[in-house]
């Protein structure tokens, strides 16, 4: 048994998805979070890493009008030691990424970012050194395969992202051969649980199964389900987004035999606030501080409703059907999508204010497109839609009926145009997306190839102007998808 002396504990913090959301209206609130995190260090002051496993800046409003500047306020007041990038960190372009992140006290990492080249991007570390309790912690970043699919193409240009697992056996020995005593994988990279077996699968699990020997503890992130495991004896956490959560693991680290002999980990719900901390003064004031910048054209009232819309995404919204149902009116196309997982945020019940619409849609890519599609590739689109890999498609301008099996699996039955005519294979209708999905976005590979043109107008004003407009708002749902084995036809 190790002297006391020779045992080092490490506390390890970690938030992944943060999302901008500094005021807790969906979240618990950055200032809630800082006195989570503060508590922490002042336990081991020593000992303790704060970490972010990326998506901090987009998400929210308050985030979003300052180009993310509250939240790396908030990240150096608190005194992160590193952030890995996330896919929505490509949002604003590599350019303003960069201006975003110059006074942050703390480094960007993502070792499989590269250069069209093959280089690494030289803008973004592969790994961070860091000495906590006399040890030498090695924290490497990795970001996920997916933002290929979920990223403008535009924004990623002259950019590639390599998967993970081809250069992490390169890296942990770099980290490892610049003496590193521990390795915590910092990855903006998902761990999904299987619906079907108690398995768990994504990038993290499959680095974590592949490189165990090299790693002491991995933070996973962009998958926005809280998840803690153990895989061949490393802990992997994954929290809830917009700072609801904090993953923490623990490691004690017997210097006599050089390695870690103990670990644990846990997820704290902040949203119950379990050591019933008081929220952070400073942290406070400096949301407070950035609300008052903002109020004026945001706090406005432009509507109200009676009733809660939610967000669900695995079935058209009544969000969706507004936002979808204006793109159409807008352009004059015959039909119109929306990606389900834009929308990030329900309204309601109450006033509804500009920032709400903000709220909803916080995302870049919301610029309308036009285009000509023949019927046979809507079937292809909509074909993909009910797979439920990136949520149900929200439209407008179509009736999809279609059939369930016992697997959950959907099979289109008829689709009928705006006007109850059934949609032609061969036919040619007009349709409007946003800009992100007739990129390709979400793996939309045939709205990537359609000869799109800009209509110039931000979905987010022409949802505000149709609110306003309304000044009641009723959540009226089209139900623009059928299934045919639930509902008499
Ligand atoms: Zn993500």
């Amino acid at each position: 048994m190790a002297d006391r002396e020779e045992l080092l504990t490490i506390d390890i913090v970690a938030l992944s998805d943060f999302l901008g959301e500094l005021e807790g209206d969906t979240g618990t609130g950055a200032a809630l979070l800082a006195a989570y995190m503060n508590d922490f260090k002042q336990r081991n002051p020593a000992g303790t890493l704060i970490l972010d496993a990326g998506d901090a800046f987009q998400g929210s409003l308050l985030s979003t009008a300052f180009r993310g500047r509250p939240v790396i306020e908030l990240m150096n007041a608190i005194g992160y030691d590193a952030m890995t990038v996330g896919n929505h960190e490509w949002d604003w372009g590599v350019e303003e990424l960069l201006e975003v992140m110059k006074p942050a006290r703390f480094p960007l990492l993502g070792a499989n970012i590269c250069l069209s080249s093959g280089e690494r991007a030289p803008w973004a570390a592969p790994y961070h050194l860091i000495e906590r309790s006399g040890l030498r912690i090695g924290i490497v970043g990795f970001t996920t395969i997916e933002t290929l699919q979920v990223t403008l193409k535009s924004k990623l240009k002259g950019y590639t992202i390599c998967e993970a697992r081809d250069i992490a056996d390169e890296i942990f020995r770099e980290v490892k051969n610049k003496g590193a005593d521990i390795i915590v994988v910092l990855g903006h990279l998902p761990i999904y649980c299987s619906p079907i077996t108690p398995d768990y699968y994504g990038e993290l699990v499959e680095l974590v199964r592949e490189f165990h020997p090299y790693i002491d503890a991995a933070i996973g992130g962009h998958h926005l389900s809280p998840c803690r495991l153990n895989i061949e004896g490393v802990p992997l956490v994954q929290t809830a987004p917009k700072g609801t959560m904090l993953g923490h693991i623990r490691l004690v680290y017997d210097k006599s035999v050089n390695q870690v002999i103990q670990c644990e980990s846990e997820l704290i719900d902040l949203s119950s606030n379990p050591k019933g901390l008081e929220p952070d003064k400073i942290i406070d004031g400096l949301v407070r501080d950035y609300q008052t910048q903002l109020s004026g054209r945001y706090s406005e009232v432009i509507a109200r409703t009676a009733e809660h819309w939610p967000v669900a995404y695995e079935r058209q919204m009544a969000i969706g059907s507004c936002i979808t149902n204006v793109m159409r009116e807008k352009t004059g196309a015959d039909l119109a999508f929306f990606n389900a997982y834009g929308i990030v945020a329900g309204i309601g019940p109450g006033p509804v204010r500009m920032e709400h619409v903000y709220n909803v849609l916080p995302y870049e890519g919301n610029r309308i497109l036009v285009g000509r599609m023949r019927g046979e590739q809507i079937y292809r689109v909509i074909e993909q839609s009910l797979t439920l890999q990136k949520g149900l498609l929200q439209l407008s301008g179509l009736k999809v009926v279609y059939e369930s099996d016992s697997t959950g699996g959907k099979t289109i039955h008829t689709i009928y145009d705006s006007r109850h005519r059934e949609l032609k294979s061969d036919g040619w209708y007009t349709v409007a997306v946003n800009e992100f999905l007739g990129d390709g976005g979400d793996g939309y590979d045939v709205l990537a190839h359609i000869r799109w043109e800009s209509v110039r107008a931000d979905i987010r004003e022409l949802l505000a102007a149709d609110f306003r407009g309304k000044g009641s708002l009723e959540p009226g749902l089209d139900h623009p998808y059928i299934d045919r084995s639930q509902s008499w036809m």
